[in-house]
This record gives structure tokens, C-alpha cells and sequence, in this order.
């Protein structure tokens, strides 16, 4: 087993992802490439919500167990160091199972009922019954996931900062009712805004596997261009001789994100004149993308399954002693039994 990762005098930061499968360019930009670059100046906790899966996938769990594996191999092909991070899964960290418990007997149910995603997610998933205690009570298991690391920021996107909120919330509540030595024992944690550039998929909706229009980091080169060749485009040029604009088509909109500053010129000066063809710009854009996507693929390449369950098995007992250290504080505050060590 390899040593814990002496990064503790750098602010602490975690972050974690469901295991929906294969991810998609869209969960690349908007999580992955700011986890990697965040791995230079800070002590980073990334974890697969697998326990976050059951809330809305309770009924089939069959995929679960493959899920974790390629979500793994997808964090590892993006560039996380198992050397410079501590990458784990929920499920195999057991405070996680703890905390939540401590945590849902001071949380009301009113801040539950608010939370924007969750009337979001019923009227979405209207195939799915989620008029579940676990479902409702999903953000406390977050905030459980944030606060047992005690992390100085949780790094998100612009549209996730109110689940940051809701754990600082809950956190504040417990400090309330319960302290050690009269000092607080969950600080909270703070917004680290992310850039989460739009990225539209191949139907010209953000992408989403949900919309099943995803170009995934696995991908290979004729399949990435094929995908390509068949995404939307300006609606207003119909034919070659029309005019178009790459502000709005989802094709400029990959350009934006992935091209150069020299091919992004190109696209605008050629489609706003009709000097190039759409299928010319899409073979550009499939260009930038098979660019990014080579080196990640690579990388994905030199790891085994095996290899992988050894660095979550590592990962999780690591995080399961940082998370241990958070839950001795956590029982003395509320005056419970302590059982270290019996939980790792
Ligand atoms: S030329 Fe490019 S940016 Fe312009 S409409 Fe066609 S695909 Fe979109």
C-alpha cells in the first residue's frame, strides 16, 4: 500500500461524481480538467458516489459494481494521481453510512423539500417513483460526503453552488446543538467556483447522457467524427451559399471550447461569409476533439481493472482514517460512543 500523500499544509478540497457509466466530454470539462489542474495546490479528495446512485437507481443495481470501475478508469485517463490524490468510493469509506444518520436528525424537512433539484429530478424522471425517504434526503448525504473531510473548499460549478449551501447549513445546525472543548467540530466549507464552459452535445442540448447526445472520453477518432457529422448545425444556413453564424450553432460552440485561436477565426470569418462548408467546419472540430481525447485515451489505456481496484481499495482506506478522525470528534460532540478504528 502506498503512502498517504503528504499534502496536508495545502487547503483541503473534495469532490465527487455518480458512477453513471462511461463519462462524456461534458463531465470532462465541466469536473475532470479542473480536478487535475486543482492537484497542484491542493490536498484533493475525489470519490465515486456509488450510495448517491441508489437514490435514483435503487431498483436495478446490477450495473453499479462496472459503473464505479469505468468512472475510475475515466478519472485516471483525465490525469487524477493516485500518488498526489486520494481517490475513493462512497460505499467503501463506512462513515458515510454514519454521518447521514447524525446529520438527518437536526436537518428539517423543509430545507430538504427546496432544495431546486430535487422537484427538478421528479418532474424529469417521471419513470422512476422517488417518493423515497432516500431520495429526500439525498443532500444530506452529500453534505455527510463534504463534511466528514472537513475540506476548506468544495470545488463546483456556477449551478451547483446551492448544494454547497445546504451543507453549510446543516453544518451551522450541528455546531449549533454540538460542541467539543466548546469549539466547533464541522467547519464550512466554501464555494470553489470552477469554469464550466457550455458544451451543447451532438442534438444541440447541453450534454447529457439522459439526452443519449454524448460524445464519451472513450470514444474512438470514427466515431467522434461520425457523431460530428451528424450534429446540428445554425438552422438559419440551409443551404452551402447560406450565411451562418457560430454563435448560434452548437459546432461553433465546440470551437469556442476546444479549437484554437486560429481555427475559431477561420469558422467565424468563413461561416459568416459562407466561404466554408458545415461539413469542412465539423472535420475541424472533430480534429480539436480527437486532440484532447487522444492523450486521455492513452492513458486510459495503461491501466488494468485490477490496478484500478487496487488504487480505489487504497484510496478508500485512506479516506476512510481522514473520515474516522472527523466522526471520533463528531460522536464525542454528541456525547456517543466512539468506536475508532472498528469502522475502517
Ligand atoms: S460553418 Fe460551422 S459554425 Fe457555421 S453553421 Fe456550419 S457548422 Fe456551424
Amino acid at each position: 500500500m502506498s503512502e498517504p500523500a503528504k499534502l496536508s499544509s495545502r487547503p483541503r478540497v473534495l469532490s465527487g461524481m455518480r458512477p453513471t457509466g462511461k463519462l462524456h466530454l461534458g463531465n470532462y470539462m465541466g469536473a475532470l480538467a479542473n480536478w487535475v489542474k486543482l492537484q497542484d495546490n491542493y490536498e484533493c479528495y475525489f470519490f465515486i458516489a456509488d450510495l448517491h446512485a441508489l437514490t435514483t437507481d435503487f431498483a436495478d443495481t446490477s450495473a453499479l459494481a462496472s459503473n464505479t470501475l469505468e468512472v475510475a478508469l475515466d478519472f485516471l485517463a483525465a490525469g487524477l494521481d493516485p500518488a498526489r490524490s486520494t481517490i475513493f468510493v462512497q460505499s467503501m469509506v463506512k462513515p458515510h453510512f454514519e454521518l447521514p444518520l447524525y446529520l438527518g436528525m437536526i436537518t428539517p424537512l423543509g430545507w430538504l423539500e427546496r432544495v431546486p433539484s430535487y422537484k427538478e429530478m421528479q418532474e424529469n424522471l417521471t419513470h422512476k417513483d422517488l417518493t423515497m425517504f432516500g431520495f429526500l434526503g439525498y443532500p444530506v448525504l452529500m453534505a455527510s460526503d463534504i463534511l466528514l473531510y472537513q475540506p476548506e473548499f468544495v470545488p463546483v460549478g456556477q449551478d451547483q453552488q446551492a448544494h454547497v449551501e445546504i451543507t453549510r447549513e446543516i453544518a451551522r445546525r450541528f455546531n449549533q446543538f454540538y460542541k467539543l472543548w466548546e469549539q466547533e467540530v464541522l467547519p464550512e466549507p466554501k464555494v470553489l467556483l470552477t469554469p464550466s464552459p457550455k458544451l451543447p452535445g451532438t442534438d444541440g442540448r447541453k450534454m447529457s447522457k439522459s439526452y443519449g447526445n454524448t460524445i464519451q472520453m472513450t470514444d474512438p477518432e470514427p466515431v467522434v467524427r461520425q457523431k460530428l457529422k451528424t450534429m446540428v448545425t445554425d438552422p438559419a444556413r440551409v443551404r452551402r451559399t447560406d450565411k451562418g453564424d457560430p454563435d448560434k450553432c452548437p459546432v461553433g460552440d465546440l470551437h469556442k471550447v476546444f479549437s484554437t485561436a486560429e481555427t475559431l477565426a477561420k469558422v467565424y470569418d468563413g461561416c459568416r461569409t459562407a466561404g466554408i462548408g458545415c461539413i469542412e467546419c465539423k472535420g475541424w472540430a472533430a480534429d480539436a476533439l480527437v486532440n484532447i481525447l487522444q492523450p486521455i485515451q492513452e492513458r486510459r489505456a495503461r491501466f488494468s481493472d485490477a490496478q484500478v481496484e487496487e488504487i480505489l481499495n487504497d484510496g478508500s482506506f485512506r479516506a476512510a482514517a481522514r473520515a474516522e478522525q472527523t466522526m471520533v470528534q463528531v460522536r464525542s460532540a454528541m456525547k456517543l460512543p466512539s468506536s475508532t478504528g472498528a469502522s475502517l
